[in-house]
């Protein structure tokens, strides 16, 4: 390795998610730049469940959430936490979630289900309905539901469920990419 690949290196030990290019993030500024935008207020799922979403689940951002689901790991959940924390300023919960350490609760799946891809919005539902659990916590505590990518919502819904049902307070959800039902 040559001073000129090791400087290199120590400037961006990373390499890009899309473009394979040295970067010191999950994404090079180019790619980032490229990524769609998802609407900057979020929307109201029919349940009342608010869910703020950063890009449009299209290209290339849908490549950038599936190397992440397959391998892209903790890089690009950094800078997704650091691109989503300017949206959610004056949302208490989310931003105490984004910028503070809090405790991470997993919910656990109560029975296997089928992969959502290629199902019709209601057997999404009932495909995930009652599948979630979520370990018990002080009544009331605020939850914040991450996922990485939102079609019809249904994953939400019942995670949102199984908050309540374990105590919940106020919810709210985050996700990566909004993708068309
Ligand atoms: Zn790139």
């Amino acid at each position: 390795m040559n001073i000129c690949a090791v400087f290199e290196h120590l400037l961006a030990p990373h390499r890009c998610l899309l473009c394979g290019g040295g970067c010191r993030q999950a994404l090079c500024p180019g790619c980032l730049a490229q990524l769609p935008q998802a609407p900057k207020n979020g929307e109201w799922l029919e349940d009342g469940l608010q869910v703020q979403a950063s890009w449009s689940y299209q290209p290339p951002a849908d490549t950038a959430v599936l190397s992440f689901k397959y391998g892209g790991g903790e890089s690009l959940a950094r800078l997704w936490a650091q691109q989503m924390a300017p949206r959610v300023d004056g949302q208490p919960v989310l931003q105490q979630a984004l910028t503070e350490r809090v405790a991470l609760l997993r919910a656990v799946r109560t029975r296997a289900t089928p992969p959502q891809q290629g199902l019709s919005r209601e057997a999404r539902l009932r495909n995930v309905d009652g599948a979630f659990r979520v370990p018990a916590r002080r009544q009331q505590r605020p939850v914040l539901l991450i996922d990485d990518v939102l079609t019809t919502g249904a994953s939400l819904r019942a995670l949102a469920a199984a908050a309540r049902a374990a105590g919940a307070g106020r919810i709210e959800a985050v996700v990566m990419a909004r993708a068309l039902p």
